[in-house]
């Protein structure tokens, strides 16, 4: 071991394990991808001033949690918290949005730094999947979105997470309902900073975990109370979209969120295996944020969902992913001449599109041989000098034990299809 270890509340993926996280994230994606969203990537930073903004100056993400510095040269930058400000700065810049194919769909995959206190499914470097679709009020993009974050889940096999499902209304008839809140929130006993978020963000006192907040909770005005028509109209759209989909989701009208972004609807995918860390994911309709980050009104929707999380959520509900083998054919080499030849096999086999790998070093029989076990491939390729005098090499089939030789010439075509 080195004297240097990960930082506080990061970790290291490692194989085997970080083979898991790869097929979490590629699964993911994939029905994102499949419903036309295109691959997006952003910079790990971005000008501070765009989370400012965009996130939310109260919001614990940018008043605690940002990793924010000045570079040498001056500029104010902060490692990116979350992706949609980034991927909604991105396709503003690229003028994506005047391509007039709205709306414009993105997905993207990377890593994500909050400066938050580190537990279990809590890291300060994370990895989320997202999706965005930019530019349209549909509240079929709405259902579509949430339906394909409930495919991926599924298609994992995750079964023990519930979808919350809210509207926060919009600029016309959430003022009258934050107004309403506040007279609320005024009349209670609450500490000093809990006070001063009332008058920056009262929604966010809802989201308030502690129960000594939550109990002075009961009976302050709900937000469903107060939508007007238009966002009621686009909610149970939602609502109608989902449940013709199948897909089983709970009302939450204490869902808010936090980030200062969202209209109309949001969601979470909550995980019950997980304890208090239990948001496996979560998103929702951001009309407002272009402008706020001086763009074109473009109303939006999109969703993050948390890598490590939905990774925790797997070992929690027991489920091993049906992983292929990295490698189809392992070589053994005995000798020499039989290193050359059969390193000149394995990367005929890779250039003819099978995962091969070589017993490197000078080993022996035994101990290359439980490398080709070790190394999950179907057959192991066995040569010593009098297979290569004869010209053949002895292909084992390593799940039967059947051993059988080869022509040389006929090897690669016979293991094309061993994949
Ligand atoms: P948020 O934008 O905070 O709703 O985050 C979306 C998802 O990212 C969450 O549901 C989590 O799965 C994941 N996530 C957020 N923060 C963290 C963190 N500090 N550590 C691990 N995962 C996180």
């Amino acid at each position: 071991m080195s004297t240097f270890k990960a930082p506080k509340g990061t970790y290291d993926l490692l194989p085997p394990d970080s083979a898991v996280y790869l097929a979490v994230r590629e699964a993911i994606a994939a029905p994102a991808r499949a419903a036309g969203y295109g691959y997006v990537e952003t910079p790990g930073f971005e000008n501070v001033e765009l989370f400012a903004r965009g996130v939310g100056e109260s919001t614990d993400i940018v008043t605690k949690e940002m990793y924010a510095f000045e570079t040498k040269g001056g500029d104010k930058l902060a490692l990116r918290p979350e992706g949609t400000a980034s991927v909604l700065r991105a396709a503003l810049e690229g003028n994506l949005h005047k391509s007039g194919n709205l709306p414009v769909k993105l997905w993207y995959s990377g890593s994500y730094y909050r400066y938050e206190r580190p537990q279990k499914g809590r890291y300060r470097h994370f990895s989320q999947v997202g999706a965005e679709a930019i530019g349209m009020e549909d509240p079929a993009l709405d259902a579509e979105l949430i339906i394909l974050a409930d495919q991926a889940y599924r298609s994992l096999g995750l079964r023990k997470f519930r979808i919350l499902l809210n509207s926060l209304g919009d600029a016309e008839c959430r003022p009258v309902y934050r107004d309403a809140l506040q007279g609320f929130l005024r009349g209670l006993d609450l500490d000093e900073e809990t006070r001063r978020r009332i008058e920056i963000n009262p929604l966010r006192v809802l989201d308030d975990k502690r129960p000594e907040v939550q109990k002075q909770l009961t009976g302050a005005p709900v937000l469903r109370d107060y939508l007007c028509d238009a966002c009621k109209a686009y909610h149970e759209e939602v609502r109608a979209l989902l449940t013709a989909a199948g897909v089983v989701y709970e009302d939450d009208e204490r869902l808010v969120r936090g980030l200062d972004y969202y209209t109309r609807t949001t969601f979470e995918f909550v995980h019950d295996g997980l304890g208090s860390q239990s948001a496996v994911g979560g998103g929702g309709r951001y009309d407002g944020l272009s402008e706020m980050i001086g763009g074109p009104a473009l109303p939006s929707v999109g969703w993050a969902l948390g890598v490590d999380r939905t990774v925790l959520a797997l070992e929690a509900e027991g489920v091993a992913l049906d992983l292929p083998a990295a490698t189809s054919v392992y070589a053994v080499p005995l000798g020499e001449e039989a290193r050359r030849t059969l390193f000149g096999l394995v990367t005929e086999l890779r250039r003819a599109g099978v995962a091969a790998d070589f017993a490197y070093g000078a080993r022996g029989l035994k101990g290359a041989m439980k490398s080709a076990h070790r190394s999950g491939a179907r057959y192991a390729l066995v040569a010593g000098e009098r297979d290569l005098a004869d010209g053949v090499v002895q292909l084992k089939d390593m799940e039967s034990g059947e051993q059988q030789a080869v022509a040389l010439a006929e090897v690669v075509d016979r293991l094309r299809t061993a994949r």
